[in-house]
């Protein structure tokens, strides 16, 4: 493919910077939609508002062929950022510390250039959704019937991923991110004074237990080669230093690779809640909010984007093998209910910024060129019948 014109990479940077400033959070990205569909409207696309509330989709035809989706996030987080760069968040309280500013900026930049050139034949729906990191737009857009009002045959995501050089890219068959499950633990004994232990039941004591015994269902019960994470982080229980209390809340995370890991650990978390403290005359309890699935690539569609990313300018190496994040994405949702794949874009320059959700994290706009590159490269190759055929 074709370098991507200078002006576009320079617009997206602006654009980027300017979403940069003015930071929403999930569900609330009125100005950051309102924005999106301007430019999408300027660019001649068919632009539709209003799904999972902020979310838009913007689509461009050129004649008879099949529909691809590619989807950017657009919300920001709950952090007061610590940056002094000229596009700083100008709303305390609130930053772009995940860098779905660029990923928005990405993605107009697609558009953009793609309805300038438009070789390509068939559609491409360009996805803003809202609320990834809080709320679930992704669910929402799919329980809203974004494939129903959008047929299309394959929906692709990125994120910039610190811990990868720019130029690197990753996108594995199969599972990518975690899901995520938050779990809540009510442990109800009989409060006493705590110099008479036998006249109550301690939820404290079951609560100790609890927290080791839960780590043996990732070590035993699961096989060694099943990825799971149960972390107890929070413990709440007693007023004062001489009473046994009446009750103690312990609540956490869960976090797996697979699907059965996932049913297995809570089946097995439920059961070890409800039955190890009866012996302490406490009953337990549990109870779920249940988080984002597995984010699982599809394996033709992850290798169709690994070859859009072979083809892309800036992009020197497509990694297909490397370990998961035990993070979460909503993504997980549109790749449940489309084939699709999502793919991480190296952002480490020289020196490594800072983390995802740091208040010292600004997107690197070096990854402005490959990203709207690889978007590129996918339409134009998965769109393109006669360069499919002729590579078969
Ligand atoms: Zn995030
Ligand atoms: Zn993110």
């Amino acid at each position: 493919m074709q370098p991507i014109p200078e002006d576009i990479i320079q617009q997206a940077i602006t654009w980027r910077r300017e979403i940069h400033a003015c930071p929403e959070i999930g569900l609330q990205e009125f100005h950051t939609s309102a924005k999106i569909s301007e430019l999408l409207e300027t660019f001649g696309l068919e632009v539709h508002t209003g799904m999972a509330g902020t979310g838009i989709i913007g689509v461009l035809r050129n004649g008879e062929g099949p529909a691809i989706g590619i989807r950017a996030d657009i919300d920001a987080l709950p952090i007061q950022e610590n940056n002094t760069v000229a596009w700083c968040s100008a709303s305390p309280g609130t930053m772009h510390a995940c860098g779905h500013d660029g990923h928005t900026a990405i993605l107009l930049g697609a558009a953009r250039y793609l309805s300038q050139t438009r070789a390509f034949q068939g559609t491409v729906c360009f996805i803003f959704q809202p609320a990834e990191e809080n709320a679930g737009g992704g669910r929402l857009m799919v329980e809203e019937g974004l494939f129903d009002r959008f047929p299309m045959s394959a929906v692709y995501a990125l994120h910039n991923w610190p811990g990868l050089p720019v130029g690197e890219v990753a996108v594995n068959p199969g599972p990518m991110m975690a899901s995520q499950d938050n779990f809540f633990i009510t442990l109800t004994g009989v409060g006493c004074h705590a110099a008479m232990p036998e006249k109550g039941a301690d939820p404290v004591l079951a609560g100790a237990h609890l927290i080791t015994a839960l780590q043996t269902i990732t070590t035993r019960r699961l096989s060694p080669l099943d990825s799971a994470v149960i972390s107890v982080t929070q413990l709440q229980a007693g007023e004062a230093i001489n009473v046994v209390p009446q009750t103690m809340q312990l609540s956490g995370t869960l976090r797996c690779l697979s699907q059965r890991a996932r049913a297995q650990c809570q089946a097995l978390m439920a059961d070890y809640v409800e039955q190890l403290a009866g012996p302490f005359g406490v009953r337990g309890e549990i109870h779920w909010e249940y988080g984002y699935p597995v984010t699982v690539n599809h394996a033709q569609q992850a290798e169709t984007l690994a070859r859009a990313a072979r083809g892309t300018p800036g992009i020197t190496q497509v990694h297909t093998q490397l370990p998961p994040s035990m993070a979460a994405e909503d993504f997980a949702y549109l790749l449940e209910a489309c084939p699709g794949a999502y793919l991480w874009l190296g952002a480490d320059g020289p020196t490594p910024g800072a983390s995802l959700h740091n208040p010292y994290y600004d997107f690197n706009d070096q990854l402005i060129a490959p990203g709207i590159g690889l978007w590129v490269s996918l339409v134009e190759q998965s769109l393109n019948p006669v360069a499919v055929t002729s590579e078969d």
